[in-house]
């Protein structure tokens, strides 16, 4: 769908220069979804591996992003085997909805209401990133944080729209609770992609 390069701006690797590739297509169904534009995977141009791997190439830095859309719904061993061939570190954003394929240095895996993710993905997990709408969300999170390895990192993040009123919750939250720990979006708040 998209592919650019930019800051890696919420969860654990928050900071650090990345390459994007959104991939085309999802089911999940979130109504509050910000790229509906992605879930129709045909509406968008399909490029060859090599064509992917040369664009991350033209960047300095080596840390790819394999975001959506959900991108499991393709299979990735092909794209995540290219990229660590070509020396870079393979990073996924995924709800978890499908099942999991693709090499991975790093998976987060941001469940949805609208679709649950896999217990095979969720055993696969390096970093557990929950959006918080409301308080009845820490509940939620806990449900899934069970589901996890023990040494997966666990974040809660603001939903950017509710994010004034939902933030001093989760700060207590995570006060409490301390192997949570705050992400926010902060490319948003640094106005970049
Ligand atoms: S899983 Fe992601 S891309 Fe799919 S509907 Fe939900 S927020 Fe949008």
């Amino acid at each position: 769908m998209e592919q650019f390069y930019t800051i890696q701006g919420e969860g654990f690797n928050t900071g650090r220069a990345a390459y994007f590739i959104r991939l085309g297509g999802c089911d999940v169904g979130c109504h509050w979804c910000d790229v509906k534009e992605s879930w129709d995977a045909e509406a968008h141009p399909r490029q060859s591996i090599d064509e992917l791997v040369a664009a991350v190439l033209e960047h300095p830095g080596r840390n790819v992003v394999i975001t959506g859309g959900e991108p499991l719904m393709h299979d990735l061993t092909a794209l995540t085997a290219a990229l660590q061939a070509a020396g870079c570190q393979t990073w996924l954003e995924t709800s978890g909805a499908h099942p999991l394929s693709g090499s991975w240095d790093w998976v987060c895996v941001s469940p949805k209401k609208f679709k649950a993710p896999l217990p095979a993905v969720l055993a696969a997990v390096h970093e557990l990133k929950v959006v918080v709408f409301n308080e009845s969300d820490f509940a939620w999170a806990e449900a899934h944080a069970a589901q996890v390895p023990a040494h997966t990192r666990l974040y809660l993040q603001p939903e950017w729209s509710r994010a004034a009123r939902v933030t001093p919750a989760i700060i207590d939250y995570v006060k409490q609770n301390p192997r949570w720990q705050v992400s926010l979006q902060t490319h948003k708040y640094l106005d970049i992609p």
